[in-house]
């Protein structure tokens, strides 16, 4: 595994056929995910490429605030079916670094299964399907991150095309008043040590916020933090749901249960009700009003910190803050004000995905020809990128992808335009692909899919749970090709099979 420098991109530029056996552009967990998913089909001398703008492997790991953490349990975060090199309880939840590491440490084994070449700090600027002497290929430009017109151009039998969702570090929020600070969670940890003793206003209700009242709390418990947090964000709760000890046995439910009780409960128009649906019977809070579900999960124990140290939770959106004569003032999209102490820290904690004014550009999922597979959200296969990673790629070399029913959507465009909708389509997509490829697919390869959160549980209830998705697929199929069919229509999105 190396990088080859410049020299050789030289001499590639005015001759772009390399017969690359594969591509794979975006070293996040999902390109991660594909590229180790290849390695079962590919010979030892395969020729393998690996392309990231950054200067490292790990993806969003890289660049997210220090502070974050895993909100599911280590080992159902990884790549392939590979271990984590370390003894820590099964429900320890990394931090960034860690999980950095880990992703990196998944190169390894793919270097020696494969001849891998990796090249960091390159830019891709384009991926495409083109036909040439030897028949349809993929072919890939990029250029050093910091030199962007010595362009390189690369061709594959196959390209992988997971740049992730467009996670971009946030900006401080633009507020008009001098007279409080605005930051973002990477500068968190710095502003608290500056600004001692000031009041933190956490602003957004999601993993971000979570994290971020957690680790205010951690450095000082006695700060006065209020979280202004929309419509109240609604999490799984992990303390039902992925219980520990003896409980693995006794209680909780597997993931892929909840899923399909998610998706049965979606009929494709009625998004607030599913969500309301999993308030009542998953969330950490399920008589809140909460109005939003991202996926994200919450034990009761962090509820119960954060319940307690949080000085109070505002519902609503923030607007601004002017100076006024009795100092800064508060505004909230409601029209409702109030005055803040100067000096007030507020956090940008509303978001890293699809904020961006335009949406991303429509890639197929699959190119017309089948070399070029793109893991992205506007026809995407599964909401996590690298449960994508995975199946796309067993599919892919398998020659299974098209023609079974898999279907792909829009979910970048539905999730602008009605976020509750959004849960509810990805819900039964996620269900829907996962009964297809348990038909599919052999049960050792299933099991080899480390991301899936049933593996919590013991392998008796797992089989029982499998024996029972297949028991009821044809029926639950059909619901969920309904509901994703009428989400099409009523939201104007594409949602329709891979043929
Ligand atoms: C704050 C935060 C916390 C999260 N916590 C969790 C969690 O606890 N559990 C969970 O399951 N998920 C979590 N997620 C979701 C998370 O996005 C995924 O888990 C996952 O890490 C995304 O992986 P990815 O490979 O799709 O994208 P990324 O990690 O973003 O990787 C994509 C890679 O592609 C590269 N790239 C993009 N464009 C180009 C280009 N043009 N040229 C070259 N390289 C390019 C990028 O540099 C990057 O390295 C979290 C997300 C955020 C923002």
């Amino acid at each position: 595994m190396f990088d080859h420098a410049s020299a050789q991109d030289e001499m590639q530029k005015n001759s772009p056929t390399l017969p690359y056996d594969l591509i794979v552009v975006g070293a996040g967990v999902a390109g991660l995910n594909a590229l180790f998913a290849s390695t079962e089909y590919l010979s030892s001398d395969a020729r393998v490429l690996l392309i990231d703008e950054k200067a490292n492997a790990g993806g969003m790991w890289n660049t997210a605030y220090d502070y974050v953490r895993l909100h599911q349990p280590h080992p159902m975060f990884t790549v392939g079916n590979l271990k984590w090199d370390w003894n820590r309880p099964r429900d320890y939840l990394a931090r960034r670094d860690e999980v950095r590491d880990h992703l990196s440490a998944s190169l390894e084994p793919v270097a020696k299964a494969v001849n891998l070449e990796t090249k960091f700090s390159r830019r891709v600027v384009s991926c495409k399907e083109i036909h040439d002497t030897e028949g349809f290929v993929a072919e890939v430009s990029c250029h050093p991150v910091d030199r962007p017109s010595d362009i390189a151009t690369f061709r594959a039998r196959r390209v992988i095309h997971a740049p992730g969702l467009n996670y971009r570090v946030a900006e401080p929020l633009a507020l008009s008043s001098n007279n409080v600070v605005s930051v973002i969670p990477q500068d968190l940890r710095q502003t608290l040590q500056d600004h001692p003793g000031t009041d933190v206003y956490v602003v957004g209700g999601g993993k971000t916020a979570m994290d971020t009242v957690l680790a205010v709390l951690e450095q000082d418990p006695a700060r006065t933090v209020t979280m202004i947090n929309g419509r109240g964000t609604n999490f799984l709760n992990r303390t039902r749901f992925l219980p520990t000890g003896l409980k693995r046995w006794t209680s909780g439910a597997l993931v892929s249960s909840l899923f399909r009780d998610i998706a049965l409960s979606f009929d494709g128009t009625n998004g607030e009700a599913t969500v309301g649906f999993f308030r009542e019977n998953f969330s950490t809070e399920p008589d809140a009003a909460n109005g939003v579900f991202l996926y994200g999960l919450q034990s009761e124990e962090e509820l119960a910190r954060i319940s307690s140290g949080l000085t109070r939770r505002l519902p609503g959106y923030l607007a601004d803050i002017r100076d006024t004569d009795a100092g800064p003032e508060m505004q909230l999209r409601s029209g409702a004000t109030e005055t803040v102490r100067r000096g007030s820290i507020f956090v940008n904690c509303t978001g890293s995905f699809f904020r961006a004014e335009m949406q991303q550009e429509h890639l197929p999922c699959i190119s017309p020809h089948g070399t070029l597979v793109s893991i992205n959200a506007r026809d995407g296969f599964h909401f996590l990128t690298s449960v994508s990673g995975f199946f796309l790629v067993h599919l892919l070399f398998r020659d299974m992808l098209r023609g079974r029913g898999f279907y792909t959507m829009d979910h970048e465009k539905l999730f602008r335009q009605n976020r509750n909708a959004w849960v509810g389509a990805s819900a039964a997509q996620a269900y829907l692909n996962q009964v297809i490829a348990v038909q599919s697919l052999p049960m050792m390869l299933l099991d080899r899919c480390g991301l899936d959160l049933d593996r919590w549980y013991p392998l008796p209830r797992r089989m029982a749970g499998l024996y029972r998705m297949k028991a009821r697929a044809a029926e639950d199929i059909a619901h969920c090709t309904h509901a994703l069919d009428v989400v099409a229509q009523r939201y104007d999105v594409h949602a329709a099979p891979l043929d």
